[in-house]
């Protein structure tokens, strides 16, 4: 009896410190989000419409346009915003238990859940619970600082990530809704904009993206997928048809080569469009257009080629460094997970992106501060690890050695052949000591 009156009493003081523990994570989430002056989701009701195509473009848009942007990617089984942005291999920062952001330019943060997957082929297999805390983290712990507005790229669907954000979220400005003109298309977006308005998020109004073609040849245009289904839903559901879309093949190529279409096609019709849709979405979430805080003229650099996303774990070989010596631990040939405990470091040499020699060097007793000082004097500047605390980081990096992390253990030279060719998996640190 008495056990299970002690059972029930602890099981009361869990449920008590998990209350207080939410109401602790909701409270910080406001908090952050108190800093934000506009959110904005984007939704739809079906994949493969070109929704995250929509919130790349509208976040560029407001970059282009000078206020500061956060794109959040909350596609959790199918990221692809880091594709469409160029940002495969960047990786946020943790910083003091904070996530500090992907930063494109001064005026725009990314995050996506893509960031933290080592692989594209790594499946994301997550139940609604760890769905709601990703995005919750999301929310509270990511560095967004001050911003004008923060865009949402929501899963396809009426599901767990879309209610997530809803929840989470306080108060969403709106939603931008993408469709497709075709009826199966149009079906499920009616389904979104119910979705919207039980959960009493306004519905700024209707994309209808990939309406029509120009034909490249004759100039004449092509309904591929039927005409005005996007302007007859707007219509029956008393919601903006925001714009509409053409299909435009430069913008698949821009997606997958991680270039602004926005900007490197700013006359094309498709363009055109979503400047437009920018405008509509500014008069109507300001009421009247507002103009940012601080414009930033010509050409941002938002904009890296791939590969080039400025963080400081994300060191991209210049073939301008024409030379450079890169230091890795290894244990039995191959990339050892942890370099206090490596067996010899490989020193690999590369010359105009050529691998021109390795030499295998046996460290001096670990202690702090040793490597980064024996590296050094070796002439490595960079270290590709698996996993680093943040503190060693700092002393290599006091060292003038820059640091990879989240490298998997392949024989030296493979790993610096893949960093080299840009196609190095790294970038997720396992170590938090
Ligand atoms: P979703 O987020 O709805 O799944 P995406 O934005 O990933 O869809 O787009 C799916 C594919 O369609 C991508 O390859 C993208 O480049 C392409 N796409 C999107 N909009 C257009 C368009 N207007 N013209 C041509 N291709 C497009």
């Amino acid at each position: 009896m008495q056990d299970g009156n002690g059972a029930a009493g602890d099981c009361r003081a869990d449920d008590a410190s998990r209350a207080e523990q939410e109401a602790l994570a909701g409270e910080q989430v406001r908090e952050r989000m108190s800093r934000v002056k506009h959110k904005l989701l984007v939704l739809s009701g079906k994949g493969g419409v070109g929704k995250s195509t929509v919130a790349v473009n509208l976040a560029l848009g407001l970059v282009l346009s000078g206020f500061r942007v956060g794109l959040v990617d909350i596609d959790i089984h199918g990221p692809s915003v880091p594709t469409m942005l160029g940002l495969q291999n960047a990786k946020p920062l943790s910083e003091g238990g904070t996530i500090v952001p992907v930063s494109m330019g001064e005026n725009f943060k990314v995050m996506s859940i893509g960031f933290f997957l080592r692989s594209d082929r790594d499946a994301v297999i997550w139940r609604g619970p760890l769905k709601f805390s990703a995005i919750r983290q999301f929310l509270k712990d990511v560095e967004w600082g001050d911003l004008d507005y923060l865009i949402v790229d929501s899963p396809p669907g009426t599901g767990d990530e879309p209610l997530s954000i809803c929840q989470l979220l306080p108060g969403i400005d709106g939603a931008v809704v993408v469709t497709t003109p075709q009826d199966v298309s149009v079906v499920d977006v009616r389904r979104c904009i119910t979705f919207c308005k039980e959960l009493k998020v306004p519905v700024l109004g209707i994309i209808e993206n990939m309406a029509g073609l120009e034909c490249p040849h004759c100039g004449e245009h092509i309904d591929v997928f039927k005409a005005g289904g996007g302007g007859k839903l707007s219509r029956e559901a008393g919601v903006p048809l925001l714009g509409s879309i053409p299909i435009d093949p430069r913008i698949v190529h821009a997606s997958d080569s991680g270039a602004s279409f926005m900007q490197r096609h700013a006359d094309s019709p498709a363009a055109k469009v979503f400047g437009a849709v920018v405008d509509k979405i500014l008069d109507g979430v300001e009421g009247k257009r507002s103009t940012p805080e601080k414009k930033v003229e010509g050409d941002l650099q938002v904009f890296p080629e791939r590969a080039e996303a400025r963080l400081p774990h994300t060191i991209s070989y210049s073939s301008k460094d024409k030379r450079m010596r890169i230091g890795i631990p290894t244990a039995g040939g191959k990339l050892c997970m942890h370099f206090g405990h490596c067996e010899k470091f490989a020193l690999v040499d590369v010359e105009d992106d050529k691998i021109i020699g390795t030499n295998f060097a046996e460290p001096p007793e670990h202690q702090p501060g040793v490597y980064p000082r024996w590296l050094s004097g070796e002439g490595v500047k960079l270290v590709i690890v698996s996993g680093m605390g943040q503190r060693a980081i700092s002393l290599f990096e006091q060292a003038g050695v820059k640091v990879l992390v989240g490298a998997p253990t392949l024989e030296p030279e493979e790993v610096v052949r893949q960093y080299l060719a840009g196609t190095l998996q790294a970038g997720g640190n396992i170590c938090d000591h």
